[in-house]
């Protein structure tokens, strides 16, 4: 049987993060089953708090990318008819349209074993206030399912005489968070847990730094979809023992492929960087392609999300550690500091040709900010810039025609300028 050539050279341990996360869901289930209770939430990222407090919880953005990379389409079918459009928060329509499903409320095909796609109903919830979406997402999700729900409020810092106020504005709100988790539990919060687990989410960052800079390296042992692949290690299983065991083993197999010369794509070109989410969607199928055109995406918006620099969490001071992150990432500076803050300081060691802006066509919060930081950038490097159209989790505004063809218009672009410069 003739064999497919393959150009993107899959970092294979990332699966193993695939199966333990498939394993989480499964241990959600069977804990409902005995009536252990299930939380859900979106935003930003205070999850570390539910996760010591010895809740099963669920990162929403994570949920809903598992059910599109899992092609199931009643979610999405079930938030249109109860009145969603299209053009909302796909995050937000396909988390509804599984609340529906869970409930009884919508039919959907039942050869589709819904523990394998969704988890069980949540007994509570959890958001913010950084993108309004979100927080009528979190309230419409309360009164529906008749759920507590908590909504830690930031606010946008304009310069850096704003941050310690901000930062204590949010750890008084992640006390009471702290007295509303107790309330579902019905016992003292664990703060000790809550150091154990901030311990875990340093551990991790430690070898997602690792990972970065190993994406430095010409070629680069790995893509940044290998490093996706492994997103879960800290949205799903963040703060648990085997986050960073899992990670560990990813960095191992990197080291050793850089060891012998083994490139994350068979033939490294161009290398570009990626501003914005992903096609979550079509995982894969972008790594094989952008493969395939010798294109190796060496970094992205991601890899500066959810605790990634290990200098910046502390576990003996865990409230002032989640406080920050939010601005770390730039998710709530304005659009002149957030690149300074977050981007620039994963490229400017990347020596990319190139950047790909990803736009959200359900989120006009990341689509916006997405244009400022890659200007930023691109200004910095002298790098040409591409835009690219699609969505998280709703494969119907992902264009392949479009896609390749402004992918194929910035090699171009760069292929040009390198011949200017061996003719100057
Ligand atoms: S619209 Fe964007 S920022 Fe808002 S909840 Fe949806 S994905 Fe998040």
């Amino acid at each position: 049987m003739e064999t497919k050539e393959r150009f993107h050279n899959r970092v294979l341990s990332t699966k193993k993060v695939g199966e333990a996360v498939e394993a989480y869901y499964e241990k959600c289930w069977s804990d409902s089953e005995k009536g252990l209770p299930t939380a859900w939430g979106e935003g930003i990222a205070y999850f570390p708090l539910i996760r010591a407090a010895g809740l099963n919880y669920v990162f929403a953005d994570a949920m809903s990318a598992r059910m599109g990379a899992k092609k199931f389409p009643y979610a999405k079918d079930a938030a249109a008819d109860f009145g969603f459009l299209d053009e909302s928060c796909s995050y937000a329509r396909f988390h509804i349209g599984a609340s529906r499903i869970l409930k009884g409320d919508y039919p959907y095909d039942k050869s589709f074993d819904l523990k394998k796609i969704m988890a069980p109903l949540p007994t509570a919830y959890f958001n913010t206030d950084c993108c309004s979406a979100g927080n009528t997402w979190g309230d419409l999700l309360s009164r529906y399912l008749n759920i507590p729900t908590h909504t830690v409020y930031t606010r946008r810092v304009f310069d850096k005489s704003e941050w310690q106020p901000e930062m204590d504005h949010v750890v008084e709100q992640l006390k009471e968070m702290v007295g509303f988790i107790e309330k579902i539990t019905g016992r003292p919060y664990d703060w000790e847990n809550l150091k154990t687990v901030m311990t875990y989410l340093k551990q991790s960052a430690a070898m997602r730094e690792k990972l970065r800079n190993l994406l430095k390296m010409k070629p680069a042992p790995l893509t940044y979809f290998d490093v996706l692949s492994t997103f879960s290690a800290f949205t799903i299983l963040h703060g648990m023992p085997e986050a960073p065991v899992l990670l560990d083993q990813v960095v191992k197999e990197c080291e050793d492929r850089a060891a012998k010369g083994i490139g994350g794509v068979k033939k490294e070109k161009y290398r570009i960087y990626w501003i914005g989410a992903m096609y979550w969607s079509r995982l894969g199928y972008m790594a094989e392609k952008m493969a395939k055109m010798g294109v190796n995406v060496v970094g992205g918006t991601y890899d500066y999300m959810f605790f990634p620099f290990p200098e910046e969490i502390d576990p003996d001071k865990p409230l002032e550690s989640l406080a920050y992150a939010p601005i770390s990432c730039g998710y709530t500076t304005d659009n002149n500091m957030a690149p300074s803050m977050s981007d620039w300081r994963i490229v400017k060691d990347l020596d990319v040709d190139g950047i790909i802006v990803w736009e959200a066509h359900t989120c006009r919060l990341q689509s916006g900010t997405n244009h400022d930081r890659a200007d930023y950038i691109a200004r910095r490097l002298g790098v040409p810039i591409t835009y690219v159209q699609g969505d998280f989790v709703d494969d119907a505004f992902f264009n392949e025609a479009q896609f390749d063809t402004r992918v194929q218009g910035l090699l171009e672009v760069i292929d040009a300028r390198r011949k200017g410069k061996q003719g100057d």
